[in-house]
């Protein structure tokens, strides 16, 4: 099977990457950007299971002619530009499409709203388009997000696909686009789109902006004292469904084999824990004392509070269940900082 992930330098991709690899049988292409960071892709540069393949000029011919079917390939393309959108999509010829390229950080949606809407929902087009266009037949997963949900009432949990959708950030009103934009293609050309609505995903390689990597690597900084012993934090009563994302790679693959093109589904643990429990976690597997600031730049001007999820029905279709547990999680993340900081 020939696999096509967007966004393979971000957490997730990386993740799944290795993930494809790993299991054997699939041919593993990757989109990324001239400037995009390899960080998260150090493990597999250092076992030499990664080819850089640079499309420039060169015609779609020329380009399969570079690729290493033992490796991973990576393809240089700009996803907000139909024609390199293209160029990938032809030269890949995917069976399997995992849409995994946004910007991904709620915050940062409200201070670039227009980028996070242009990102999100052009590149998808895109994408869907070049499909559309050339004939091809991929199943394509496309990352929605529990943000999609926003406002969700108390007497609403845990929540399943049928919830209203009431978002409140720029961030989810572009998922909740993106969700509409593969229903449209599925119904008006019949393509193979799935929709995740994905809840909170954490483990090594989390980008350090988000809450849990932030404090984690908050942690490791003390420790190492690169920093004084106190920690910023935003809210900390929101409450979150986090999976590992590991977990999440594995139900990925399920996904596309398993699932329904059109429909959209839930994939979380079912456990919502507060944000200041994730924090209290994270400080038991250390031994520094710190105090604890509230920082008014992390706040948002409307928050989603609860997160919790029924993923009933994406288990009931695939036989799913998250693996490992939410202190191995951090456990792993907590390390994955040591190392880093
Ligand atoms: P990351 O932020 O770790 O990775 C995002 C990826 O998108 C990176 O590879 C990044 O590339 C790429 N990207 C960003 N902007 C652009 C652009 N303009 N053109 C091309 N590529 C771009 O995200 P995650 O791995 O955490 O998430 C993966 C997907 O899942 C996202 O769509 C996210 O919204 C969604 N999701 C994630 C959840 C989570 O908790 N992790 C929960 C629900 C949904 P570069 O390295 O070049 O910046």
């Amino acid at each position: 099977m020939r696999v096509l992930i967007t966004g393979i330098t971000g957490m997730t991709g990386s993740h799944l990457a290795e993930y494809f690899l790993n299991k054997g049988g699939f041919e593993v292409y990757g989109s990324y950007r001239r400037r995009s960071p390899r960080l998260n892709l150090e493990d597999l540069e250092r076992s030499g299971r990664i080819k850089y393949v640079e499309a420039g000029v060169s015609d779609v011919k020329v380009i399969k002619k570079a690729f290493d079917k033992s490796k991973v390939n990576m393809i240089g393309a700009e996803l907000t530009d139909a024609f390199s959108v293209r160029k990938l999509i032809a030269a890949t010829e995917p069976e399997y499409i995992f849409h995994l390229a946004a910007q991904s950080y709620v915050p940062g949606s409200w201070n670039a709203p227009a980028e996070t809407l242009q990102t999100n929902i052009i590149s998808e087009l895109n994408i869907l388009e070049a499909v559309r266009e050339m004939g091809f037949s991929p199943t394509i997963q496309i990352a929605g997000s529990s943000e999609e949900y926003g406002l969700v009432k108390p007497d609403e949990v845990p929540i399943k696909e049928t919830n209203p959708l009431r978002p409140i950030s720029p961030y989810a009103v572009s998922k909740v686009t993106q969700e509409m934009l593969a229903y449209q293609y599925f119904r008006s050309y019949g393509l193979k789109t799935i929709t995740t609505r994905g809840f909170n995903h954490e483990g090594p390689r989390r980008g350090d902006n988000f809450v849990t990597s932030s404090f984690a690597k908050q942690i490791a900084l003390i420790e190492a004292g690169k920093q004084e012993p106190i920690i910023s934090v935003g809210d900390l009563t929101s409450k979150r469904d986090w999976a590992d994302v590991r977990d999440v790679a594995r139900a990925y693959h399920l996904l596309v084999e398993k699932c329904q093109p059109g429909e959209v589904y839930n994939i979380g643990t079912g456990v919502s824990r507060t944000i200041q429990e994730m924090l209290d976690l994270l400080l038991t597997m250390s031994s520094i004392k710190v105090e604890v600031k509230q920082d008014a730049a992390r706040m948002r001007p409307s928050d989603v509070t609860l997160l919790w999820a029924d993923a009933s029905k994406f288990k009931a279709a695939t036989g799913w269940e998250p693996e490992i547990p939410f202190e191995q999680t951090m456990r792993d993340l907590l390390n994955y900082w040591r190392a880093h900081v």
